[in-house]
């Protein structure tokens, strides 16, 4: 598969990102949000990267450094957030505290805390879109995560433009990658040399995420494609029949589909 095709493809297809828009990418430092950036540069966009520095010891020490050297060698600007100075703690001591205190485990934590400070900082920095790293195997996942959970409508807002259309108050997260498989990722990244780590997140062990990526290991890249389009098939109808309202959280004064939203919910603990 030539990548960068398939990527000029899906932005042109859903209307993405425009040459005017300034696009903030979301690097974790790993291939997938390396590729993006990269890949988007080259087209000729507004590029900046953000990085949250989830404070995991040498591993997020790393990562900072290489993100730093991988942007400077791109042109591109890179702005990194402290997770300690903006939450108090390392991610580690939160999911902690979240596992004991409302048994909260897995990836889901992380996901709900690097949502809502990627929101703030991509609006603090003026973008249009907020770009992220996500793949064709993240989001076949989801499907079926979702229909195992007995609920699909948690998949609603999957989308290669998050959501569907823009919100007021959120930054809105847009997925080049949408319809490329993990293991081109992969390929294109060794091709192209990037000096980024490879290891998956050190904390992603016995998760749901992780036990439904193994299980699906095993499925040919034309079933993933089909479940990921199978179910874009069926988004309009779910959005048309589940129209939600949004409302301004209680206690952080973002955007939120309850008075009080789901990152307020978690990190009022800790
Ligand atoms: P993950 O949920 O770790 O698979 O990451 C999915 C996407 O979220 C990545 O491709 C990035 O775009 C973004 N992301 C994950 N971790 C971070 C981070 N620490 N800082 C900024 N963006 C991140």
């Amino acid at each position: 598969m030539n990548i960068e095709k398939e990527v000029a493809r899906t932005i042109a297809k859903y209307g993405l990102v425009k040459k005017s828009d300034k696009v903030v990418v979301a690097l974790s430092g790993g291939k997938d949000s390396t590729s993006v950036i990269y890949i988007l540069k080259k087209m000729g966009y507004d590029v900046h990267g953000l990085l949250i520095d989830l404070k995991l010891g040498k591993w997020s020490e790393i990562h900072n450094e290489k993100m730093m050297a991988f942007c400077s060698e791109l042109d591109v600007p890179l702005t990194i957030v402290d997770l300690k100075k903006e939450l108090g703690q390392g991610i580690c001591f939160i999911k902690a505290v979240l596992k004991k205190q409302k048994n909260l485990t897995g990836c889901t934590v992380c996901g709900i805390i690097k949502r809502w400070i990627l929101n703030k900082h991509a609006k603090k920095l003026g973008a249009d879109k907020l770009v992220t790293g996500h793949n064709l195997d993240d989001e076949a996942q989801n499907v079926l995560m979702n229909f195992l959970k007995g609920n699909v409508l948690l998949g609603v807002n999957s989308s290669p433009a998050t959501g569907g259309k823009a919100v007021k108050g959120f930054a809105q997260r847009v997925k080049p990658l949408f319809f490329v498989p993990e293991s081109e990722i992969m390929k294109y990244a060794k091709a192209k040399k990037f000096d980024i780590l490879y290891d998956k997140c050190p904390c992603a062990f016995g998760t749901y995420r992780v036990e439904t990526r193994e299980w699906m290991a095993g499925i040919s890249y034309d079933e993933k494609k089909k479940i990921v389009e199978n179910f874009q098939k069926l988004v309009p109808k779910l959005r048309k029949e589940n129209v939600r309202e949004m409302k301004i959280c209680k206690g952080c004064g973002e955007p939120s589909r309850s008075d009080v939203c789901n990152f307020c919910k978690i990190v009022s603990c800790v």
